[in-house]
């Protein structure tokens, strides 16, 4: 039966479903399947009706990765661009690596959570230990649940995870435990708020007052965690926001985009 061709972006997004970067051997996609698959086994959330059908969905969009790469390593086409290459705008292939996870260039970032491979998250409650992302399950549409895999193994819904560990560079908004190098990058609020600006430049009033509110509660948990180096960072985006008070609407908008924007492209490349 004649079918849709796969395209670039159907092998992209399988590939990073299973965590898996580009070129990629029959056996390393089987390992990465079994790997996957043994987490979001129905048959582990059994106790819960909701996290069963989640898992349901999870191993349906699963299949459907392997069989897209199957198909891809089949083909014998070119592999993909990483979206984080063609970012640069480099055409050079990902170079070959035999263990993609743990990878040394950054995981790319999921768009719906924000998150990437080797964020540290704490987890309802979040009173516990910092453990680490090592990928997210999201669904085929915008309203089905995102799920976030635990290098230390198991899955949690991703409304259940909080950033740990972490500095914003736009707005200062940080998060403990105190370690010696926190991950600097947007945090969720920013990335929405980037998003909202995208659309609206008649957000960037309500954009700016709510980068400087998370700038005091940085200093706030800075403070918290004895953290002189995030306080200061937290001190200096309040400053910043504060600047841009009087600032003309059109200023306002650009100063905030670029502020967004450096900071994504640091954070991406
Ligand atoms: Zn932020």
């Amino acid at each position: 039966m004649p079918r849709r061709r796969t395209s670039d972006r159907d092998c992209s997004r399988a590939l990073w479903l299973l965590g898996l970067s580009a070129p990629v051997t029959a056996d390393e996609l089987t390992a990465a399947y079994r790997s996957r698959i043994s987490q979001a086994h129905p048959d582990r959330h059994a106790g819960s009706a909701e996290r069963s059908e989640a898992a349901n969905t999870l191993t349906r969009a699963l299949n459907d990765a392997r069989a897209v790469v199957a198909e891809w390593i089949g083909s014998g086409r070119e592999w993909p661009i990483a979206p984080a290459h063609a970012a640069n705008g480099s055409s050079r292939p990902a170079p070959r690596r035999r263990r993609p996870p743990e990878p040394a260039t950054p995981a790319p970032v999921c768009r719906r959570t924000g998150l990437r491979a080797g964020d540290l998250v704490r987890v309802w409650p979040y009173d516990g230990d910092p453990r680490t992302v090592s990928g997210t399950i999201v669904g085929p549409s915008r309203y089905s649940p995102a799920w976030v895999v635990l290098a230390e193994g198991g899955e949690v819904p991703a409304d259940r995870v909080r950033l740990a560990a972490f500095a914003c560079p736009v707005c200062g908004i940080c998060a403990g435990p105190a370690v010696e190098h926190p991950v600097v990058r947007p945090c969720p609020d920013c990335l929405v708020d980037l998003r909202r600006l995208e659309r609206r430049a008649g957000e960037a009033t309500r954009v700016r007052s709510a980068i400087e509110a998370r700038a005091q509660a940085g200093m706030a948990a800075a403070d918290g965690l004895g953290d002189d180096r995030l306080a200061e960072r937290a001190r200096d985006r309040r400053g910043w926001a504060r600047r841009l008070r009087s600032a003309p609407p059109d200023d306002l908008h650009a100063a905030l985009l670029s502020a967004f924007t450096n900071a994504f492209d640091r954070w991406a490349a």
